[in-house]
């Protein structure tokens, strides 16, 4: 099962780039549980339980903010590491804010804002980031 419209680029780039993030230990569990992460030319992710697949939009690699892939990412593994209808609930926040790098968890006030709140989530960015892009000059170049 693999989901429609899947950029094997950026889907490539998305796991080289996990491997290099705080995430990337349960990115490997995920994996060894059988699940597996696209990067789909689609509007919107998902994250499906049964299947086991997780798709993130193609958009999210090329959003100002380098780090915004991996709130995204996050967001979507914390789906995974949970039950069936437990979305986006006090439980689902908190395996959110443990997966999160704190500087990228006020986009969840975005996404979810009264959950998010409840969560004790700021609205406003707390301190910063250097994430590394999901695409620089390198894999664009093909080195
Ligand atoms: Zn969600």
């Amino acid at each position: 099962m693999k989901p429609k419209l899947v950029d094997k680029f950026l889907s490539d780039s998305l796991i080289d780039a996990i491997a290099g993030v705080s995430i990337y230990e349960t990115y490997q569990k995920l994996i060894d549980n059988g699940w597996n992460v696209y990067v789909v030319s689609q509007r919107r992710g998902y994250c499906h339980m049964l299947f086991k697949i997780i798709t993130i939009p193609a958009w999210v690699t090329k959003h100002e903010d380098q780090g915004y892939w991996l709130y995204y990412v996050a967001h979507e593994f914390a789906h995974a590491l949970g039950d069936i209808g437990d979305n986006h609930n006090q439980r689902f926040m908190e395996r959110f804010m443990k997966l999160c790098p704190v500087s990228l968890q006020h986009y969840e006030t975005e996404y979810k804002p009264r959950n998010a709140a409840n969560a004790g989530i700021s609205k406003v960015q707390q301190g910063s980031h250097k994430i590394q892009p999901l695409l620089d000059v390198m894999d664009i170049l093909g080195f």
